[in-house]
């Protein structure tokens, strides 16, 4: 049985652990999935590798980008731009792996217009207090920024509906086997598994005559 690979949008408060999920997800399962490594004209945090967390580009770079439809979609966030290159997207969905976007609404939104099939997915830590509890540990941004993070934070629960599943980023452990099984479970939809069925009724006709 041939399967194509689900396009998988990921999002979340900034804090919820998304990246951490992730990281943990492609550790488990290097095979099933690939993740899109977006571009942006934020600046790289301490630690973070050009083309490895983001590609880091000028405001110009991106904005060439944007004009040769080398984005699926991009928006901006905290006065920064986003955007997820095409090219490798396309490239894993075809040899049949799951694509991962970490991507805040508006690009979640966008994709969906575009790829119908995709399966969005919305992170939350188990309270409000424990989000800022996380952004405050993790220590990469300034208090201002922080702040800013958690009115946005507002804005994106009014968006939480939209999506498929909500995952619950209490326990990392079990957070990410549930993560992997809905999406296992995923591909066994009747709508994406047409061919499979056609094939089979045709095996069965076919033993009828028999
Ligand atoms: P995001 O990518 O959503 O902005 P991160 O993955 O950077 O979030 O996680 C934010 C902080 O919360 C990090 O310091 C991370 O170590 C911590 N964290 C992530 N998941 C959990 C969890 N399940 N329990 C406790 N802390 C967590
Ligand atoms: P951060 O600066 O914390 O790495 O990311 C800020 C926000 O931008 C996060 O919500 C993250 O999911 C989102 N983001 C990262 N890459 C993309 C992208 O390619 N497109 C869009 N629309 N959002 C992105």
């Amino acid at each position: 049985m041939s399967e194509k690979g689900i396009l998988v949008v990921v999002s979340g408060f900034s804090g919820a652990g998304k990246g951490t999920l992730m990281k943990e997800l492609l550790g488990r399962y290097p095979q099933t999935y690939a993740l899109s490594v977006s571009a942006t004209t934020r600046r790289p945090r301490e630690g973070e590798e050009d083309g490895r967390e983001y590609f880091f580009l000028s405001k110009d770079e991106f904005e060439k980008m944007i004009a040769k439809g080398e984005l699926i979609e991009y928006a901006k966030y905290v006065e920064n731009y986003y955007g997820t290159p095409r090219g490798y997207v396309q490239r894993k969905l075809d040899e049949g792996k799951d694509v991962i976007l970490e991507i805040e609404i508006q690009g979640a939104r966008n994709v969906k217009k575009m790829f119908p099939d995709s399966l969005l997915l919305f992170v939350t830590p188990p309270s409000a207090s424990e989000l800022k509890s996380r952004l405050v540990g993790r220590g990469t941004e300034t208090m201002d920024v922080i702040e800013s993070r958690m009115e946005r934070a507002c804005e994106e629960a009014e968006g939480m509906e939209e999506y498929d599943y909500l995952i619950v980023n209490d326990d990392l452990e079990a957070c990410v086997e549930e993560m992997h099984s809905i999406i296992r479970g995923e591909h066994r939809r009747s709508s994406r598994n047409r061919e499979f069925m056609k094939e089979i009724k045709e095996g069965l006709e076919e033993m009828k005559r028999r």
